[in-house]
């Protein structure tokens, strides 16, 4: 299962612990962390994000 999707768009993904559904920006410094349960989603690699939950849609 492809478990990061390097990208500067925005991703929508769910927390693989509370089911959230969340927007990400695919450009990060810093971590993105769930809002409702805390656990990280994606973590910045060189600029951009390195998603560590479900993606479920890339927006433009
Ligand atoms: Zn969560």
């Amino acid at each position: 299962m492809q478990s990061s999707e390097p990208t500067s768009k925005f991703i929508k993904v769910r927390c693989p612990k509370c089911k959230n559904e969340q927007i990400v920006f695919g450009k990060a410094a810093s971590v993105i962390k769930c809002l409702v349960c805390g656990r990280v989603l994606a973590e910045p690699t060189g600029g951009k994000i390195k998603v560590k939950a479900r993606i479920l849609e890339v927006l433009d």
